[in-house]
């Protein structure tokens, strides 16, 4: 193919995910100017046109050319004169294009706005682009999840189905749902795919009664291969939008199509559902995201980096991973408001910024002025001094935390002290193992993670918590 036919294909990707204008003004004069075996170079015709497809579009261009192009890894940018010139060789005619994408890529569309109907090229409107199963983060906390969506996606209306989601806001349950749609679209390119939240949905039934078009509604959905319902929650106590979910449910389900439903609760938590529609939703696959750990927190960080070609020293980023606990949203928050400041004050992000902007911007408080996480052993304190005070604290013997009996009443302690290790002094989960009779770090892993979720939810433990870094002087 030759660069000017695959650079074709690449805006045909592209173009359905900007305002047409836009597209225009910032892709008419580019093109292709060298390829290498896992890389693009495009050529635009300023400075500041690289710059600013770089800064904002950079993250769509490259995932259309992967699209187009898997073996494509990188896209570069560099400015040439000759993409000024009206009569760029280099250059794809825009206009061609766009006539082309008219008659080719909307073809078979039954309905534009529902459907995502199409052959290779075709962009959903719903569908986001930015959301793959490639660029989804894979942590232990994640991980079932994003299987079950793989299998879905290989199979779908198979042995996953209905697939149900769940977990509290911004761990990526839309993302999943998206992705999994599109995946499917890209196994099978004539799929009909609906993707839409529970309060669009809710908002067409109200429309579609208000016209006396409910037939049509009814008929619309239960036609496609595919229905993918996210935020279900919405549906608390809306009983007519339940009843036509119900409906919906039963007629794709009995005719093998996928269902695809996310929520903040697992289905025998839904408050305000009819039970016959809470039994349905659980008889599938019931999977939870769990809010991701530190790792994952650090690799999702990194690859959001590379996604922006934003070069951030690592200790920036495990301040932040250290320190947004919540969910991956305001992670990826914290570190774009990060970017951004830095990039206002003309310097590169630093410890310090990232310490003012979760205290002002988050009430978070970060010890040691946003000084390095490992530097915040510095307050003197050993190990030891914390596996005696839990110890004490809990009356227990400190041979028996560092022991290896599994009774309930020491495993917690043990857990808390190892949480505290790890949190306060920073040590490796490696070296906390070592400490506590050789285990494995990944069961120090676990206790940190466990501990970090159960203070949230258990104000004994909390305050148990608090009661002995206080007494440590932490
Ligand atoms: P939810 O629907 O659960 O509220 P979203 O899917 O909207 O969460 O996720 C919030 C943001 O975090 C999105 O930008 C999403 O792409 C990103 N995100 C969440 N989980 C991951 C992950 N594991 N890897 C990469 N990005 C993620
Ligand atoms: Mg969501």
């Amino acid at each position: 193919m030759s660069h000017k036919d695959l650079y074709r294909n690449i805006l045909l990707r592209l173009k359905p995910t900007f305002k047409l204008p836009l597209f225009k003004t910032w892709f008419a004069d580019t093109g292709i100017i060298e390829k290498g075996d896992d890389f693009i170079v495009i050529g635009l015709p300023t400075p500041f046109a690289k710059q600013w497809v770089l800064d904002k579009y950079h993250i769509k261009v490259l995932q259309a050319a992967q699209e187009e192009d898997p073996s494509i890894k990188e896209v570069q940018y560099k400015v040439h004169a000759e993409f000024a010139n009206e009569d760029s060789p280099y250059k794809v005619n825009l206009e061609s294009l766009l006539g082309e994408e008219d008659t080719k890529t909307v073809r078979k569309v039954r309905n534009k706005e529902e459907y995502h109907v199409g052959k290779k090229g075709l962009k959903s409107r719903k569908l986001s682009i930015k959301h793959t199963l490639d660029n989804f983060v894979i942590g232990k906390d994640n991980k079932l999840a994003h299987t079950a969506c793989l299998a879905v996606s290989n199979m779908p209306g198979g042995i996953y189905n209905p697939l149900y989601v769940f977990s509290g806001v911004g761990q990526g349950k839309t993302h999943l749902l998206q992705a999994t749609g599109r995946e499917i679209l890209k196994n099978d390119p004539d799929a009909r795919i609906v993707y839409m939240t529970a309060e669009q949905f809710t908002n067409e039934i109200i429309e579609a009664i208000g016209k006396r078009r409910t037939k049509q509604f009814k008929d619309k959905y239960r036609t496609v291969d595919c229905f993918i319902l996210d935020d279900i929650q919405f549906l608390e106590n809306k009983d007519m939008s339940q009843m036509e979910f119900f409906h919906t449910f039963n007629d794709l389900y009995d005719s093998n199509k996928q269902i695809i439903l996310s929520s903040d609760t697992p289905p025998k938590d839904l408050n305000g559902f009819k039970d016959r529609l809470k039994g349905r939703f659980g008889m599938g696959t019931v999977v939870e995201i769990l809010p991701p750990d530190y790792e994952t927190r650090l690799a999702i960080l990194q690859q959001k980096c590379s996604d922006l070609q934003n070069v951030i020293d690592m200790e920036v980023l495990e301040c932040i991973a250290f320190h947004v606990e919540s969910n991956v949203r305001d992670l990826v928050g914290v570190l774009m408001q990060v970017i951004s400041h830095a990039n206002l004050n003309g310097t590169a992000p630093s410890k310090e910024l990232v310490a003012t902007i979760l205290e002002t911007q988050h009430q978070i408080q970060v010890k040691h002025n946003g000084l390095s996480v490992a530097s915040m052993n510095s307050k003197g304190k050993t190990i030891q001094e914390v596996i005696d005070s839990v110890a004490h604290y809990f009356h227990i013997s400190t041979d028996e935390i560092v022991g290896s009996t599994r009774k309930k009443e020491i495993m917690m302690p043990r857990q808390v002290c190892m949480y505290l290790i790890k949190r306060e002094l920073d040590h490796s989960y490696e070296k906390i193992g070592e400490v506590f009779g050789g285990r494995n770090h990944s069961t120090v892993l676990h206790a940190f993670n466990s501990i970090s979720k159960k203070i949230k939810t258990d104000p004994r433990l909390l305050r148990d918590v608090q009661a002995i870094k206080q007494g440590l002087g932490f």
